[in-house]
């Protein structure tokens, strides 16, 4: 909302000016669904249009949020969840199947404000990880839970718990079949590897500042089909798939999570933006397209900074993303062009 403030006009007559106060209009969320070989050849009108009415329905939840004046936090996990209970993206329902034909779930929260954080890894049974995340990092006093130990404490907090099965669906059950069919071998490193796209990709995550210029990241993911061993990812890793600091960035990544541990992503661009004075857009487009492209480092990341601005890089055919900044309608995007 403008205030008002009196001014005195050339002429010394009293007139009414709008003062905009730029730190109450600054404003912004930004969403993913996962980036991969998505391309329009690969789409079907009627599934296209169901992604993009879903993004449209967690920026748009995260946006109202923040219009009403809330936090960050509540934004990017109301986004968040959203996505994790859409059978339409790796994460919550719909999330990807491990070698073994189960789900484990991994999710992670930053708080720019207060540099707290909250992650969770292979959880089962966990309805909406996001939300555990938060019960991590607010009312548990470490950083990071995993498996059952994760698990005991999600019943402890009262969270929703579901059998491993809700979170299933046929084509993620046939990517799994797939994909075995394509590696033969669990333990054959390089048939891994040279693995489509398609097979390592898969998350959402959202970033946002609020009116008080708090910022915050959240990342959920199913991690990577066919995944074994207790395979962690980089989602619920601070620092590598989620970081948010008031005093660079906040972000949100999605891709190869095996790349994005090793190059740290989401803390070296907020580093690069800290440290060297970078905008977002020359930090992020350094470390998806000059750091991690020539390496096989496939994927992309969302980013707010404090004064709204909003980049979200990738170096794939595509990416699910969705951004509303104050004032503004949301833009939904899935193709790179
Ligand atoms: N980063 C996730 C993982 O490696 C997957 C993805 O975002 O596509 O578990």
């Amino acid at each position: 909302m403008k205030r008002h403030i009196l001014t005195t006009a050339l002429a010394g007559t009293l007139v009414l000016a709008p003062a905009v106060s730029l730190a109450e209009e600054t404003f912004a969320i930004a969403i993913h669904g996962g980036a991969g070989t998505i391309t329009r050849e690969s789409m079907t009108p009627e599934r296209e249009a169901q992604y993009k009415a879903k993004l449209k329905e967690a920026v748009d939840a995260g946006y109202a949020i923040l219009e009403q004046g809330g936090a960050s936090m509540d934004a990017v996990i109301a986004a968040v969840k959203i996505l994790e209970d859409s059978p339409l993206f790796n994460a919550g329902r719909g999330a990807v199947y491990t070698w073994e034909g189960q789900h484990e779930l991994d999710a992670s929260i930053m708080n720019g404000a207060t540099l707290e954080a909250g992650a969770v890894a292979s959880v089962t049974t966990v309805k909406s990880p996001i939300a555990l995340a938060r019960e991590v990092m607010e009312n548990s006093p470490h950083v990071m839970l995993s498996g059952a130990g994760a698990e005991m404490f999600a019943k402890q907090q009262g969270l929703d718990l579901v059998d491993n099965s809700y979170f299933n669906t046929k084509s993620r059950y046939e990517a799994l079949q797939r994909m075995k069919e394509q590696v033969g071998n669990p333990q054959d490193k390089t048939a891994w590897q040279q693995l489509p796209e398609e097979y390592k990709h898969g998350t959402v995550g959202a970033v946002a500042v609020d009116k008080h210029g708090n910022l915050a990241a959240a990342t959920s993911t199913g991690g990577m089909t066919g995944k074994r061993w207790g395979r962690v990812g980089d989602s619920p890793i601070i620092g590598a798939g989620t970081w948010a600091d008031n005093s660079s960035c906040a972000i949100s990544a999605t891709g190869h999570g095996e790349y994005f541990i090793r190059f740290h992503v989401a803390a070296d661009i907020c580093a690069r933006v800290k440290y060297l004075h970078q905008d977002i857009v020359t930090a992020g487009d350094t470390v998806i397209h000059d750091v991690l492209a020539p390496v096989g480092g496939t994927g992309g990341v969302i980013i707010v900074d404090p004064q709204g601005q909003v980049h979200m890089p990738f170096n794939t055919e595509g990416m699910y993303r969705a951004k509303r900044q104050a004032g503004q309608t949301a833009e939904v995007a899935i193709y790179k062009n």
